[in-house]
């Protein structure tokens, strides 16, 4: 659906965010920006990546520069959290002149500037991230077994990321711990994860495993182990008590009474989130997606090297979000992936 842009949303061309934030046409508030700033990983988890990657060439990347104008227009715009992904983030050079670029945003207009990384740079990072001004940090980290997490990730070793997570958690950050629930990986090892979790103090959220990438669907297929399975699983051991809160993102929440941990799951098969989405995401070459589980996108990139100036970045980014489709179509329901995207997960970040 085409919605037009309202006159009063420009002043001398340029859009004013306090004049007009960004609304989509199902009335929900866009303020939570996701940026893969790279499609480059030093792993090649299973789910998300084939073994031999072709990467894009550099040329075709944004900037640093360009991802600091890009996210600063978000900002200006009333995106108030910003979330910096991959491909691995962490492993992008220079990566932390940008974290300290967009942590001048703190205080005015951005309430948390965060990243989701593998943790295999933690090590070396943490305590600058928190200089820049991060609070938070999601860690993927599937299993903690040394052989089911290199047989997942191929290039990735336990010991690192481990440590990664001790540091980050020495520099003072909270770490939230994401699992993909993968059936006859580490289904065996659902109550390991909330023991070290609750021992260490991470968050801990569970993700279904989703259509994406061309792998192979019945790689997916196979490996899908469905949350409410888990679920039922966690309550013969730990009464689960439902939480309200909600982060205008896919995750539901319950506290485990016994131990008080949070658990999250995060269940776009099962369960469907939409209505209540505030996000929107930018590839690393300058693609808005409106939706992760749908094709359409805007390019951004275009506008940006067009000219210095923002304005028709802006009037972009506007005309992209009257365009936000009202949900995602996956399904496996009919023992079939329906819905897939052919993209990779490390393409638009998660
Ligand atoms: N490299 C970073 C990391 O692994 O955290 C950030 C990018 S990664 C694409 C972001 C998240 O997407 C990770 O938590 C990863 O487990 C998840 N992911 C990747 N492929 C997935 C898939 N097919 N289904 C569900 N989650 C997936
Ligand atoms: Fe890399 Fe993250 Fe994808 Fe694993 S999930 S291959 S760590 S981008």
């Amino acid at each position: 659906m085409l919605v037009p842009l309202p006159a009063e949303a420009y002043i001398n061309g340029m859009n004013d965010a306090a004049a007009a934030p960004l609304i989509d046409p199902f009335a929900r508030p866009i303020t939570y920006l996701r940026v893969s700033v790279t499609d480059r990983c030093d792993f090649r988890c299973v789910y998300c990546m084939a073994e031999h990657m072709q990467f894009l060439p550099k040329a075709e990347l944004l900037t640093l520069e360009e991802l600091d104008r890009l996210c600063s227009a978000f900002v200006g715009l009333g995106v108030r959290k910003l979330r910096i992904t991959g491909g691995e983030p962490l492993v992008r050079r220079n990566i932390m002149g940008f974290f300290r670029q967009m942590s001048r945003h703190l205080g005015s207009g951005l309430d948390e500037l965060t990243v989701t990384t593998n943790g295999s740079q933690l090590a070396r990072f943490a305590t600058e991230l928190v200089d820049c001004g991060v609070r938070r940090i999601n860690v993927s980290l599937d299993t903690l077994d040394a052989d089911k997490f290199a047989a997942i990730t191929r290039w990735g070793r336990l010991p690192q990321v481990l440590e990664g997570v001790a540091a980050a958690q020495r520099a003072g950050l909270r770490v939230k711990i994401n699992a993909v629930a993968l059936k006859g990986v580490n289904d065996s090892e659902l109550f390991d994860l909330v023991r070290w979790c609750g021992d260490e103090g991470h968050d801990l959220t569970f993700i279904e495993v989703m259509p994406m990438g061309d792998l192979g669907n019945e790689d997916r297929l196979d490996q899908y182990w469905p949350l409410s399975d888990l679920r039922r699983q966690l309550a013969e051991r730990f009464t689960l008590i439902d939480l309200a809160e909600r982060t205008g993102g896919p995750a539901r929440y319950v506290r485990l009474h016994e131990t008080g941990q949070k658990i999250g799951f995060i269940t776009p098969l099962t369960h469907n989130f939409c209505e209540s989405c505030n996000r929107v995401r930018v590839t690393c070459t300058g693609e808005l997606y409106m939706c992760l589980g749908q094709e359409d996108r805007a390019d951004l990139r275009a506008p940006l090297r067009a000219s210095d100036d923002d304005a028709a970045l802006v009037a972009a980014i506007r005309h992209a979000i009257t365009l936000k489709p009202k949900g995602h179509d996956f399904d496996y329901s009919r023992q079939t992936v329906a819905g897939q995207m052919t993209r990779h997960m490390s393409h638009t970040g998660g």
